[in-house]
């Protein structure tokens, strides 16, 4: 993994609801969007507060209209995360914003262009110590007057990208809008240039992570519902952040944003970029071995477990004793099915044999008595590996099923690390 490149620091919040700094060597936040209206005030903090509560570390509301500002006054106070507002088109949308009290403002270079306007609301922000994010789209860029003129400029730069065009235009931009920002001496800034595309996200965000030193919003934008959203993204922002490229991020899905929070925690936990909070589920994808039925199993730890468990518990799900004591290895707690039965190990300790039915009350009962052994003081996680011998390497005892039913499973040997 790549060394985390330095990028300057912002801070976003107050002393209410507390400063999210993004940059430097802060962990990467995550962030999402709300899809109700603002003005709708009881929804719109319901909302936000279904997203807090799930980790989102910011979230964004579209300001569109008057009404909307008008209702930032009423949300502000009732809600526990920094709050960014969404400006497109209207910088009187964004200095209402900032008069209302929000802690970010988004301004989209490609609607909100007028010279004038934007150090309206940038002598605003400095007045309010509130910061801008200048959040470029692949979308919105065609409008660029010159475009032709500064795309041959840098369009040499990037003659050997899929869309080296393009790329050349979102630069121009962002570094047209940063010379309005220079001019005002501000420098509480976060860039962002987003495309539907997760290789073009790719490059441009490398090349600008070369040319500016402002922390960088990842995102790949309209990568529609979850199921191809998250590899759009996944393969896009997973590919960045190994990199070393990235201070913030949004998922942007078309279906329950509460996924696009799980998501982004999900994928910053996966690379080591934050320290995991709740339980890390490991699952096998089972196979002909399998008799029980470890799907529906699987489902119900998750939706039990992942709610209710705060420490980071490292839980197996195993399919069966032949490959999964393996595979399980590093778990603090975890189960082996066969035969209808389940074998429950506690870090490294067999605690109990089984039959199906009782498999998930007990595994829950079980994690339940860990996590409070751990929170007493009285165990540490990961300390104890589940670390097995295999009985039968080579299989002449038979399936996983056969070695429960004759006991082979007994000689397995539970050792400490
Ligand atoms: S743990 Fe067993 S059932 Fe699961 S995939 Fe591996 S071999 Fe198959």
């Amino acid at each position: 993994m790549v060394t985390r490149r330095k990028t300057r620091q912002i801070s976003v919040g107050d002393d209410r609801v507390g400063r999210v700094f993004i940059g430097g060597d802060a962990p990467i936040s995550v962030q999402t969007m709300t899809v109700g209206y603002t003005h709708d005030v009881d929804a719109c903090v319901a909302e936000i507060e279904r997203y807090a509560k799930a980790g989102a570390d910011l979230v964004r509301v579209a300001v569109p209209e008057r009404k909307d500002t008008d209702a930032l006054k009423c949300i502000l106070p009732q809600v526990s995360v920094p709050i960014v507002a969404d400006v497109h088109f209207h910088y009187q949308r964004a200095l209402e914003a900032i008069e209302a009290g929000v802690h970010k403002i988004r301004l989209n270079p490609g609607n909100i262009t007028d010279r004038d306007q934007v150090h309206s609301v940038i002598d605003a922000c400095k007045e309010r110590k509130v910061p801008i994010r200048i959040g470029v789209n692949e979308g919105s860029i065609i409008e660029r007057k010159d475009k032709q003129r500064r795309a041959l400029e840098l369009g040499k730069f990037f003659a050997a990208h899929k869309s080296g065009h393009m790329l050349a235009l979102m630069i121009a931009k962002l570094e047209e809008y940063l010379d309005i920002f220079a001019e005002r001496d501000f420098h509480d800034i976060a860039i962002s240039a987003k495309s539907m595309d997760a290789s073009m996200v790719i490059d441009i965000y490398t090349e600008i992570s070369q040319r500016f030193d402002f922390p960088l919003h990842l995102g790949v934008t309209h990568a529609g519902p979850r199921e191809t959203g998250a590899i759009r993204s996944i393969a896009g922002l997973g590919t960045l952040l190994a990199n070393g490229i990235g201070d913030t991020l949004r998922i942007s899905y078309a279906s329950d944003h509460l996924d696009e929070v799980k998501d982004g925690l999900e994928l910053l936990y996966c690379l080591d970029k934050r320290t995991r909070k709740g339980v890390e589920l490991i699952a096998c994808p089972t196979c002909g071995r399998i008799q029980v039925d470890l799907f529906a199993l699987v489902k119900e730890v998750e939706r039990t477990l992942l709610p209710e468990i705060r420490l980071p518990i490292k839980v197996a799900v195993m399919g069966c004793i032949v490959n999964g004591p393996g595979e399980a290895e590093g778990a603090d707690v975890a189960v082996f099915a066969g035969d209808r039965r389940g074998i429950i190990y506690v870090q490294g300790q067999r605690v109990a044999n089984v039959p199906e039915p009782e498999i998930l009350p007990r595994l829950l009962e079980e994690c339940r008595a860990f996590e409070a052994r751990v929170l007493r003081g009285d165990a540490k996680l990961g300390e104890k590996l589940v670390e097995i011998i295999p009985p039968d390497p080579i299989g002449a005892l038979g399936s996983g099923a056969e070695k429960i039913r004759a006991g082979f499973v007994e000689r397995i040997t539970i050792g400490k690390t």
